[in-house]
């Protein structure tokens, strides 16, 4: 088959790449692996789709640490305001919710994804299902192989969005990563971003609370604190505070094999404070008793400190300090295919500011397979959508250059 331009993968940043090349005038072909398109996506929708964030342009960019400067332009391009409005004309109507996320009214992703399938389709867009991308073959062909055997496609452009390697149930497994490699492309091997962390739980603990929310927290990683909760698993520790310092995390984990991450259990009162309370009497009251009634703590934060500080509950000096500041040490972070996202990726510095090869012109690369990371909070889907449209745009000119030539 000879095509203009072919995208593989049909995730959201696929999509994107998709839809600004067939407004440009462009006949797209977009393949996936999968039965059907953007299976992550829906997936993500399943506990509220949360698709951008409402917060000021520079914490927004901040967010992509040091990714942030290769993103920008992206990003600017097609902003948050930019996101919501798209959802809009696609009939998903968004709001803000009290954190500053973005979702639509619905929480959910299908009508959206229905809507933007339908309006691909309607621009000409062809759709190869059960398509999988396999390398190249000698003469540069795009191989695939599909239900009816292995085909060859010949592509004047390439856009790939083949996603990360988390959920790979999903159709993202990263099995492109050593394709890349092999043909010279500086891929960062993938590893679990806004992934959980293995903790070694004693038995009672893991048995009597594995499961439970520990809510109102302050969470520090290397002197960052941020306000946050987890959930206690049953090997560890998962959810939206741990997530956040997730790549710090696993980068301390790679140096020195374990990380902690400090909790401070009593946000709103002052270690002084809470030791004054600690000072008064137990008289005949167990331990549990006097910590609930003097600083309120029970349950499983009160586990966590038997937990994590058992010689410091003996005095009230050292377990005042323990409230605000429980060591809880991690062992390993939990694996890729557990994760939300993945760090990793094809590296920027082989590519032009708009993630076009300057090894292989015709050749680009957009969404999660690009070498960022970000925590959760609809910067993971900004970055997706706005690296598709910058890549749409690019691809569209290219061949349009091509043309000319
Ligand atoms: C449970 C969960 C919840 C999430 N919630 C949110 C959220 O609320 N907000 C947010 O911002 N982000 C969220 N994310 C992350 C977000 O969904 C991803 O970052 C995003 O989907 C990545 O988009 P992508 O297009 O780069 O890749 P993907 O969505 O992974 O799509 C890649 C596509 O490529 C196809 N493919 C892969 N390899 C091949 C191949 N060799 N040949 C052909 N096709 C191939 C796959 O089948 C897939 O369709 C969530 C992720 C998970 C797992």
């Amino acid at each position: 088959m000879q095509i203009d331009v072919a995208v593989i993968g049909g995730g959201p940043a696929g999509l994107m790449a998709a839809e600004v090349l067939s407004q440009e005038g462009h006949i797209v072909h977009l393949f996936d692996a999968m039965p059907s398109l953007g299976r992550k996506f829906l997936m993500a929708g399943k506990s509220g789709l949360n698709l951008t964030h409402s917060e000021a342009i520079d914490p927004f960019l901040e967010k992509f640490g040091v990714a942030s400067g290769d993103l920008r332009n992206s990003l600017l391009s097609f902003s948050p305001d930019n996101i919501r409005k798209w959802a809009d004309d696609l009939g998903t109507e968004t709001f803000v919710g009290s954190s500053g996320r973005v979702f639509p009214k619905s929480m959910k992703a299908a009508p959206l994804l229905r809507s933007w399938l339908r309006r691909l389709r309607a621009k000409g867009v062809t759709i190869h299902v059960r398509h999988k991308w396999v390398d190249w073959s000698a003469d540069g062909a795009l191989r695939f192989n599909t239900v009816e055997g292995p085909i060859k496609v010949n592509a004047k452009a390439v856009v790939f969005a083949l996603g990360g390697g988390s959920w790979p149930q999903l159709g993202s497994d990263g099995s492109w990563v050593p394709t890349f490699k092999e043909h010279g492309f500086g891929v960062e091997t993938l590893a679990p971003a806004n992934c959980g962390f293995d903790v070694e739980w004693s038995k009672h603990f893991k048995d009597r609370f594995s499961g439970s929310p520990v809510k109102n927290l302050i969470l520090t990683v290397g002197g960052r604190a941020l306000p946050g909760e987890f959930i206690v698993a049953q090997g560890g520790v998962e959810g939206g505070g741990v997530y956040q310092h997730a790549a710090a995390l696993r980068d301390e984990i790679e140096l020195k094999g374990e990380a902690i991450l400090y909790l401070d259990m009593k946000p709103d009162v002052s270690e002084e404070a809470l030791r004054n309370k600690l000072f008064k009497p137990q008289g005949s009251r167990s331990f549990s008793t006097h910590l609930k009634k003097t600083t309120g703590l029970a349950g499983v934060k009160a586990a966590l400190l038997r937990e994590c500080a058992a010689d410091q509950l003996g005095n009230a000096a050292t377990l005042a300090s323990a409230i605000k500041n429980l060591p809880l040490k991690l062992q390993a972070p939990r694996p890729l295919a557990e994760a939300i996202s993945s760090a990793g990726g094809v590296g920027f510095q082989q590519l032009d500011e708009c993630f076009m090869s300057t090894l292989e012109p015709g050749t680009f690369f957009v969404g999660e397979m690009l070498n960022w990371e970000a925590p959760t909070g609809g910067y993971l889907l900004s970055a997706c959508m706005a690296t598709g449209r910058t890549v749409g745009k690019a691809a569209s000119a290219y061949l349009k250059r091509e043309e000319e030539n």
